[in-house]
């Protein structure tokens, strides 16, 4: 969603509380005369300015005005309390408190306009539905023992710093077995850098070599140019995907390209070291060591051990 959509959204929204609004004061007069009454004369306020602002004593009326306003307010509380009515009943209820379903915060777009363009972001980025449940503050140590405990606790600083820092040109290699949460904090990084405003494409491997794959055959769009634009490439089950010298070649133009353009890349695998070194060879390998920081995930499936509780 743009901006653009995002605004139009609120104003209806907007819309929406104030005529809700309106009805429960009408509903409201309708019931109680007396309020009735005072309603009808806080109707005629601004009127009532504007027609004193042509007069001799202008600053003198508008005060008097003012004041009237307010006790007529005061009234109206003290009445709707009598009856048993909250204070707010007839007050319009915003879907954001903060900007009144405005969109603006006084200086730039409020937070509910920004966040409702990066929901879009998120899904966009190839993050699906269940990942965007995967955040930093759901990421559970618990389920790690022992020494595991330590070392995942350093992985998550890693994984954090990185997201916060984010704009340096850092990369990071997830390692580790299978359940060990490296798609959850890949995915949790993702909701951060997106939220801050920057492109994230997040992808398996599988579908990273396919795409330049069809490239290469002439089939379909050539839409690879996302995996060298976003910000951040995201690359998760780097080793699944069926291996051939073509995939080793592509893997080494991206990482090169990317490296050289000061783009971000995490690449998360369960192969080992040697393994990489043995499936994409040296160039890629002395890339991962030289320009990555790594993440070796450790522990036992946490997947498992979810199932078991
Ligand atoms: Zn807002």
């Amino acid at each position: 969603m743009t901006a653009a959509e995002a605004m139009q959204k609120k104003s209806a929204l907007r819309e929406k509380a104030l005529n809700e609004a309106l009805q429960r004061t009408a509903a409201l007069d309708e019931k109680y005369p007396d309020i009735a009454e005072i309603d009808k004369e806080l109707s005629l306020v601004s009127s009532r300015i504007v027609s004193a602002m042509r007069s001799e004593n202008c600053e003198e009326e508008i005060n008097r005005i003012k004041e009237r306003n307010l006790y007529l307010q005061s009234v109206r509380k003290e009445k709707l309390l009598s009856y048993g009515i909250p204070e707010d009943y007839d007050t319009p209820v915003f879907s954001c408190p903060v900007c009144g379903d405005t969109g603006y915060d006084g200086k730039t777009f409020c937070s509910c306009v920004i966040k409702m363009c990066a929901v879009d972001a998120y899904l966009s980025s190839g993050l699906g539905k269940a990942l965007l449940d995967q955040t930093f503050e759901n990421f559970s140590l618990k389920y790690y023992g022992g020494k595991s405990r330590d070392d995942m606790s350093d992985v998550l600083d890693t994984c954090i710093d990185f997201a916060q820092n984010f704009g340096t040109g850092a990369n990071l290699l997830l390692t580790g077995g299978t359940g060990l949460g490296k798609t959850h904090l890949s995915s949790a990084i993702a909701q951060k850098v997106i939220d801050k405003g920057y492109t994230v494409v997040y992808e398996s491997a599988q579908t990273v070599f396919d795409s330049y794959e069809s490239v290469r055959f002439g089939r379909g769009n050539d839409n690879t140019d996302k995996y060298i634009t976003c910000d951040l490439l995201i690359i998760d089950d780097l080793g699944t995907e069926f291996s051939t010298q073509y995939t080793a070649a592509v893997l080494y133009q991206l990482v090169n390209q990317r490296l050289v353009n000061g783009k971000s890349l995490i690449l998360s695998t369960n192969l080992g070291g040697k393994e990489l070194l043995k499936r994409y060879g040296d160039r890629i390998y002395s890339r991962l060591l030289g320009s990555f920081d790594t993440c070796v995930f450790s522990g036992n499936d946490v997947r498992l051990i979810k199932l078991g509780e």
